[in-house]
């Protein structure tokens, strides 16, 4: 059976893309068939794999009817990963989704036809709790959480779980919380590991053994169009997220 990962938090710039990006790449290279859809407006995860921003057609397309998955999923450069793309008139789901009745399913609707045809299918989120991302829990059954170790990390962490409840008691009884992950994480300074120890405190039962360190390589891959495993492959970031997969394939 196919898992669909949402990888969700509401703040923006905490690792969220870098995550979708890489692990999805981890999974397809250990030799998973794996779709990575770009659900955000920004559509910086179809850059970081190479795709120009306006990619059409994109997802926005699909949601709204106007083409079919087979002919909006690309080939990547990575063997096994497929990517559906986002492209800037995305942002018109927002307004256009909550204006039908039943529209938190309709990513899952549409990903139905194509879904079985993956093992694994990872949707990077926009940073907020709008219709985009309710839809990516809607067709999700685990949400993955990566927190940034600054400090503010618990700050929005309490008020995600709530509103994770509610989709599952309302929307997608299916959905569990894989984990929470610590990225850009700088073990040098004593900031980073006060948070970590508060971070695990807080929530002792979901936070990965993993932790994402900070990483140039990593910033510096999708300038490249490539997932960090591609462009640096035994740089710490890219070890990481290795790491990362097989964590998560241990949990189940
Ligand atoms: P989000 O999708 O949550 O907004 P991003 O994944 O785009 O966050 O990350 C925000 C910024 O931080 C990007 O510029 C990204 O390259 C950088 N970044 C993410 N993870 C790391 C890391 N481990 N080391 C260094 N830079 C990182
Ligand atoms: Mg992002």
């Amino acid at each position: 059976m196919t898992t669909v990962y949402a990888i969700a938090n509401q703040k923006g710039g905490v690792g969220k893309t870098t995550t979708a990006v890489n692990m999805a790449a981890c999974i397809a290279e250990a030799g998973y068939r794996t779709l990575l859809v770009d659900a955000d407006p920004q559509a910086n995860a179809t850059v970081g794999l190479g795709f120009p921003r306006d990619c059409s057609p994109g997802l926005y397309d699909l949601l709204a009817g106007r083409a079919e998955p087979e002919g909006v999923v690309r080939e990547t450069t990575v063997a096994d990963l497929r990517l559906l793309p986002a492209g800037r008139d995305l942002a018109a789901a927002n307004l256009e989704l909550p204006r039908e009745a039943g529209s938190e399913g309709r990513l899952r609707e549409v990903l139905q036809p194509i879904r079985e045809s993956y093992a694994y299918l990872l949707v990077d989120c926009p940073p907020s709790l709008g219709p985009l991302t309710v839809n990516a829990l809607v067709a999700a059954n685990r949400v993955l959480v990566p927190v940034q170790t600054e400090y503010f990390a618990l700050e929005g962490l309490a008020g995600l779980l709530d509103t994770l409840d509610l989709i599952r008691r309302e929307l997608n009884p299916a959905l569990t919380v894989a984990g929470m992950l610590l990225t850009m994480h700088d073990g040098r300074t004593r900031l980073a590991q006060d948070v970590e120890r508060e971070v695990r405190e807080h929530f002792p039962e979901l936070v990965f053994r993993t932790v994402i360190p900070r990483n140039v390589r990593v910033s510096e891959a999708p300038s490249f169009g490539l997932p960090v495993t591609h462009h640096d492959p035994h740089c710490s970031g890219a070890e990481a997220y290795f790491d990362l997969a097989k964590e998560v394939a241990a949990r189940g």
